[in-house]
């Protein structure tokens, strides 16, 4: 199982966004894929329509191994190869138990390792915080997406979880690698590109090296529609907006043609 972290340190910067679409359109090419909302806001689990009870298992109880980590994973509607491990507010009370833990950054690494055999990829959306949980899901990850808003506080975001990816590094806490930077919400007025994102998007080039910039999310509702209707760009018919996505996809083929 590849396992893929979609981490940014602000809020905003597209993770939910990317995870969702990414594992939609993974698990709809035949892959099965696992999604783990691994944010106690749990957009992700909403977004696909989730609506759990106090007592059903979530990342929490996968986490705590209060129970087996079969019953922590949920099938979706949205197609037989999709499933999830959801989150719900609760999740914030894992934070604590992961410092004690003294393990926390490898903690989640170990508790996939139960289920590495029955998925093929791993897609987790991180919650904008450095907290013990984003250090988990980091600890965790093959390759780390770091989508970041074209903007100076998108920027920002970006060197900061690139410095907190190599302060993992040094200590050996995570052996995450950066499989792309995604900039994200990238506004252009007909063919020219607003100053602000110019001057962000190359300064992520400057930061990252060209090729692991993707090419962008460009600012546009269509995503929010897409997601609110449960489907794709391309089933839109906005197959251009879809592109960064599928970058991202051939960049996980390479990867597993390496695993
Ligand atoms: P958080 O840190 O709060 O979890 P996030 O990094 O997960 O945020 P998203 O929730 O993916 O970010 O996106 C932020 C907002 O931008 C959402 O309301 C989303 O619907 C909206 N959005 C998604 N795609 C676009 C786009 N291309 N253009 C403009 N807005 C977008
Ligand atoms: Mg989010």
């Amino acid at each position: 199982m590849l396992t893929i972290t979609v981490s940014s340190l602000s809020g905003g910067q597209g993770k939910t966004t990317t995870s969702l679409f990414l594992g939609r359109l993974l698990s709809r090419q035949g892959l099965p894929t696992l999604m783990l909302d691994s944010d106690p806001q749990h957009n992700l689990t909403t977004y696909l329509g989730f609506e759990l009870e106090p007592n059903q298992p979530t990342l929490l109880e996968f986490l705590k191994k209060t129970v087996a980590p079969e019953d922590c994973i949920y099938p979706t509607q949205d197609n037989d190869n999709l499933f999830l491990i959801p989150a719900d507010d609760q999740l914030d009370t894992v934070q604590d138990y992961l410092s004690n833990s003294g393990v926390g950054a490898t903690l989640l690494k170990r508790r996939l390792e139960a289920i590495s055999k029955i998925f093929k990829v791993c897609i987790i959306d991180a919650p904008p915080q450095r907290s013990q949980i984003c250090l988990t899901v980091i600890g965790a990850a093959d390759f780390l997406i770091i989508p970041a808003e074209a903007s100076v506080k998108g920027y920002g975001s970006l060197v900061r979880t690139l410095d907190l990816l190599s302060g993992l590094q040094d200590v050996g806490a995570t052996n995450a690698q950066v499989l792309g930077v995604l900039p994200f919400r990238d506004r252009w007025f007909g063919n020219t590109q607003a100053q602000e994102s110019r001057a962000a998007v190359d300064g992520m080039r400057d930061e990252v090296g060209e090729e692991s910039v993707i090419p962008s999310i460009r600012e546009s509702e269509r995503y929010k529609q897409a997601i609110n209707k449960r489907t794709t760009l391309s089933e839109l018919g906005y197959t251009d907006l879809e592109y960064p996505f599928e970058i991202l996809i051939e960049k996980i083929h390479a990867a597993l043609g390496g695993k």
